[in-house]
């Protein structure tokens, strides 16, 4: 269907299928018509090209997603609207409906299986209330995918794309830019979305990186990462000590060796800084242990 930007057009739907909006799953439908274009184009979504779409709605972004791409696979929640999908995206035979929680699926054998070694993408105007668990998902699956082109609320926009270094970056930024180059595409009102909400939005891409950070332990990298920024406005020394290593004779030796001024703030430091703390942490780690 192509006119489903039309307000009247979707409140005659789901009132047809009984349907109202969940505010719990972050329901706000696109009723602006020059959004979803812009979303699948510059998301990559091309002839040849597998896209993954999660949280579909009645399919607005679908449509221009499997006008373009070989394949869709889009994955929604809300079993309400698989009726709806079945409706207003009949005419697309490269598009398959999976009612799940994106947070549940097996992402890289889902690809696997349905795209068979199509270049993957994926596409969303994700739900706000679960973003940063869903964009964390993506990359720490390591899926084989170029980009994740997502709406985001504005705010989550500028804590995922702020630069390292600055009071904006936070822990999920470094882990965004881990996996990821981040970049800001384009600014969507409030007033593009039915029901509206109460932020304006933005459309991000993150590029996946072919050559992700190395660290010699990941978990612990991200441990670290977040025990300073739980203490972002300390000094590095004390966010360290307060945090992840409680000796402070220790901690104040792994920055020396990290080259990392003691009295700096964890939101001053920058991806070499976390990935070198990382290296010298581990390090001294597995020489605590042998000293055992
Ligand atoms: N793509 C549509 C659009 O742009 O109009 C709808 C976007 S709406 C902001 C978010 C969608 O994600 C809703 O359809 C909601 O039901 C769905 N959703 C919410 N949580 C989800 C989850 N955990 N897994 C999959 N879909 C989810």
């Amino acid at each position: 269907m192509n006119d489903l930007y039309e307000p009247q057009v979707i409140k005659s739907i789901l009132s047809r299928h009984g349907f109202t909006f969940s505010k719990r799953l972050g329901q706000n439908f696109l009723t602006d018509p020059t959004v979803c274009p812009k979303i699948a184009e510059l998301g990559g979504a091309e002839s040849g090209c597998g896209v993954i779409e999660i949280g579909p709605g009645i399919g607005v972004l679908t449509n221009e997603l499997c006008r373009r791409a070989e394949k869709v696979v889009a994955i929604e929640l809300d079993s309400r609207l698989i009726p709806i999908l079945a409706e207003t995206l009949s005419e697309h035979k490269n598009l398959k409906v999976i009612n799940a929680d994106v947070l549940d699926l097996d992402l890289n054998h889902l690809i696997e299986e349905e795209f068979r070694g199509m270049p993957v993408t994926v596409c969303a105007n994700l739900p706000y209330y679960i973003t940063s668990p869903i964009v964390m998902k993506l990359l720490q699956d390591r899926l084989p995918i170029n980009a994740i082109t997502t709406m985001v609320q504005r705010e989550a926009a500028d804590r995922l794309c702020a630069p390292l270094g600055t009071r904006e970056a936070g822990a999920v930024t470094v882990a965004v830019n881990f996996y990821s180059k981040p970049e800001k595409l384009f600014g969507v009102g409030r007033h593009s979305f039915m029901p509206s909400p109460n932020v304006d939005s933005e459309v991000i891409r993150l590029n996946i990186r072919k050559d992700p950070e190395q660290v010699p332990d990941e978990e612990q990298f991200f441990r670290i990462v977040r025990g300073l920024f739980t203490l972002r406005r300390k000094t590095v020394l004390n966010a360290l000590s307060g945090s992840v290593l409680p000796d402070k004779a220790e901690a104040r030796k792994v920055l020396d060796a990290a080259k990392i001024p003691p009295d700096v703030r964890p939101e001053q430091l920058v991806m070499s800084d976390f990935v070198s703390l990382c290296k010298v942490y581990c390090d001294n780690a597995e020489k605590r242990e042998a000293s055992i």
